[in-house]
């Protein structure tokens, strides 16, 4: 990836529900601060927990939110406060509203039938339609953020012909009929968390079974013998499934397109799945999720994303005419396609970068000529590795082109004989308005640079892009029954095709 002008996801969200007896000293808190660690990767900004203690008609809530990573949110343990058996979490980057302490999730309102608490992950396609819509009904929206702005239409108390009283699903159905994407969504009401994904399927959300001891945030940080006991059932739902392995849980399912799900003590029971618009036949995952955003053992669509970042390294080896002395990757997102590319084309994957773990994000400086030089600092070149080879160098995608020109200098000058860039992604030439922070069109490199002009303005001696095509087959290859479930990719931000009207 480009670092330092990185796509950025815009939000990770977490719930459990408690079954069963626990012991005194673990709360489902605790649970869900272990699960948004895992899911930290999908925001950095803000992290929320909100906790209830189930009570069917008059649930008290507990909140605690901040700015920060987790672990500095509730580094005073605030976790001790939030008691309960079920609960639910967020980790936030601002996409749609600004980076403040007001726009922190989970966003918690009261409604005539009882505290809501909601968590989401996506951006509203149609978000100033139903602002109006929030606004005529005589509500105030006190944050530019699509999250109140969803949890404000679940409060609504309905007007004629719209679901009414406390059958929360068929308003969520109602929400869902009149906002085609995207947002994954956990809910809180009452004893039940809802899960629910918008029919297109565009952000992901899946979930597990608790079946051992939940830890607490100290343990899992500073306890190297991790105890996985089985004394704490329960049932989770996370943006990705990676979180699911620190606490003990096991994956059990995504969240259909348009499913809504109920969790209780009892399990999980799903409820509906509401159609997509007429005319929109195939459901739309983000196909970055598989180049950048997920981690790289979630599981999605069925599939490790790993093995499928591994399969783009062999569709553009198969794209790739080139010999060359060696494959290598950008730390560290490009692994598994620098290896999947050396299997497939035989050339040896040797390392030539290692990445200094103590430099900052690029992206928050000021220039382009001090993030330039932060890249410089952030990678050193393992020159014993590569001294008068020719280098095939893979990274996952490339957004402004900032990054990988100092990058390309620094193996030069330490005794590259040629470096030749690959990148296991189509060019970006689009925005996405589906909840992805990407630059401008006028930002994005390639608009402006053929493949062969931004070898050249970067120095490299070729470069390449996986072709759109051969990312669809690296990831549709390992879902089974692709057509006939009608699973289908949003690839706007590469193709200009978004697979849903966007409405202002
Ligand atoms: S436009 Fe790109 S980043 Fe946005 S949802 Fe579609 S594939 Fe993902």
């Amino acid at each position: 990836m480009d670092d330092g002008t990185e796509l950025r996801e815009a939000c990770g969200v977490f719930g459990c529900v408690a079954a069963g007896e626990w012991p005194a000293e673990v709360d489902v808190a605790n649970v869900i601060s272990l699960g948004l660690v895992g899911v930290q990767h999908r925001g950095q900004e803000s992290a929320g927990i909100v906790t209830s203690d189930g009570d069917v008609t008059n649930a008290k809530f507990h909140s605690h939110k901040g700015m920060g990573l987790v672990s500095q949110v509730f580094k005073d343990d605030p976790l001790h406060k939030l008691k309960g058996n079920l609960g639910i979490g967020h980790t936030r980057y601002s996409t749609a509203g600004s980076s403040e302490l007001t726009n922190c999730q989970p966003f918690v309102v009261e409604t005539s039938h009882g505290l809501i608490a909601v968590a989401h992950n996506g951006e509203l396609v149609n978000a100033g339609k139903l602002r109006k819509k929030v606004l005529a009904h005589g509500v105030g929206l006190s944050t530019q953020s699509d999250s109140e702005l969803i949890t404000q239409l679940m409060a609504l108390t309905p007007k004629d012909g719209e679901p009414n009283g406390v059958d929360w699903p068929a308003r969520f159905r109602h929400i869902m009929s009149e906002t085609p994407a995207a947002y994954s969504l956990v809910v809180m009401h009452g004893d039940t968390l809802y899960a629910m994904r918008d029919p297109f399927g565009n952000r992901p959300l899946c979930t597990g079974k608790l079946i051992g001891q939940p830890l607490t945030l100290e343990k899992y940080e500073s306890d190297s013998e991790n105890e996985y006991g089985c004394d704490c059932e329960g049932w989770v739902v996370s943006s990705e499934s990676c979180s699911f392995q620190a606490i003990g849980a096991k994956y059990y399912r995504e969240i259909l397109p348009g499913e809504i799900v109920a969790i209780t003590n009892s399990g999980v029971r799903s409820l509906c799945v509401v159609p997509r618009p007429k005319g929109k036949d195939v459901s739309a995952f983000c196909i970055f999720e598989y180049v950048y955003f997920a981690r790289a053992d979630s599981i999605m669509e069925g599939q490790m994303v790993y093995t499928v970042r591994k399969r783009c390294g062999r569709h553009l080896a198969l794209e790739s005419d080139i010999k060359a002395d060696l494959v290598s990757n950008v730390p560290e997102s490009a692994t598994p396609a620098a290896m999947g590319f050396a299997e497939q084309s035989g050339i040896p994957y040797v390392e030539v970068l290692t990445k200094n773990r103590y430099v900052g994000r690029t992206f928050i400086q000021p220039t382009k000529r001090l993030r330039q030089l932060g890249v410089a600092k952030k990678f050193g070149a393992l020159a014993d590795n590569f001294l008068g080879k020719k280098i095939i160098l893979v990274d996952d995608s490339i957004v402004r082109g900032n990054t990988m020109g100092p990058i390309i200098r620094l193996l030069k000058n330490a005794g590259a004989k040629e470096v030749h860039i690959r990148v296991a992604s189509p060019p970006i030439h689009n925005p996405c308005y589906m909840g992805i922070n990407i630059p401008t069109r006028d930002e994005l490199i390639a608009n402006h640079k053929t493949p062969e002009q931004l070898a050249d303005a970067l120095g490299a001696d070729s470069l390449v892009y996986l072709s759109v095509d051969g990312l669809v087959s690296a990831v549709s290859e390992g879902i089974q029954d692709l057509e006939e479930k009608k699973m289908g990719h949003c690839t706007a931000c590469l193709t200009g095709n978004y697979p849903v009207e966007l409405e202002w």
